[in-house]
């Protein structure tokens, strides 16, 4: 199956998208192999100024819009290579008319698969705050979650769109971040998502107390095993 990416959102975290589902993909098949896909790669600065003026509506018709550009290229069907914008993922599958691999529940089925139920949520105040992307891992995958409080969500937030959608990394933002971790492992969580694209540039597992689920890494990895048409976890799970 030919593999349709929905990037840009930002453009620094469809690049390792676009790597580990070709490493999947040569892991698996071994050679030369590598994965069939189509890009599509937006502008992100309109994405942002809709995100900011909550206009979801033409968010959602925009991207719909890729959407079938990628159908139309040979997709098979959609990642959206984004968080965050998993806020208007019915109305892209639907104007897309393909199967959308939704992010939410490719990274519930790995928390299960290690055996965890209560984990802390890091992403955008959009993620963390709305019921699109939380709500999808309670209701749907029976997962307790944990949000950061609000000082430190608006602080992630500020991260997120000042920092790592610009390709910058720095020390000080990595060391709050942590901060942030302890805090919520203090609260009980076992295991943090690491919900937004861009959050596995600033933190590595190794510099992290609890373990991480990185949204980017879990997403590319179900999308190549989909397109090889091999289970993977998002596969067996609810
Ligand atoms: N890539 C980020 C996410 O996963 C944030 C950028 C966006 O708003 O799409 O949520």
């Amino acid at each position: 199956m030919t593999i349709g990416l929905l990037g840009g959102m930002s453009w620094e975290s469809t690049v390792p998208y676009y790597q580990v589902i070709n490493r999947t993909v040569a892991a698996r098949l071994g050679g030369l192999h590598s994965a069939r896909l189509v890009l599509y790669s937006v502008d992100f600065q309109p994405v942002e100024t809709m995100q900011a003026a909550s206009d979801w509506e033409r968010a959602g018709e925009w991207l719909g819009d890729a959407g079938r550009c990628l159908r139309n290229a040979g997709a098979d069907f959609l990642v959206l290579c984004t968080n965050t914008m998993h806020r208007v993922a019915p109305a892209v599958e639907a104007a897309a008319g393909i199967p959308l691999l939704h992010i939410a529940d490719a990274t519930a089925a790995a928390v299960r698969h290690d055996g965890l139920g209560r984990v802390g949520l890091l992403g955008t105040r959009f993620t963390m705050e709305q019921d699109f992307y939380r709500g999808r891992l309670e209701a749907r995958h029976g997962l307790e979650i944990l949000v950061p409080e609000a000082p430190d969500r608006r602080e992630l937030h500020r991260v997120i769109y000042e920092e790592l959608c610009r390709g910058r990394v720095e020390a000080g933002s990595r060391e709050r971040l942590r901060r942030v971790i302890s805090r919520l492992a203090d609260r009980g969580a076992e295991g943090i998502i690491l919900g937004c694209t861009e959050i596995g540039l600033l933190i590595t597992p190794a510099e992290s107390d609890l373990p991480l689920f990185d949204t980017t890494r879990i997403h590319a990895e179900a999308a190549a095993l989909r397109a090889l048409g091999q289970p993977g976890r998002a596969d067996h799970d609810g």
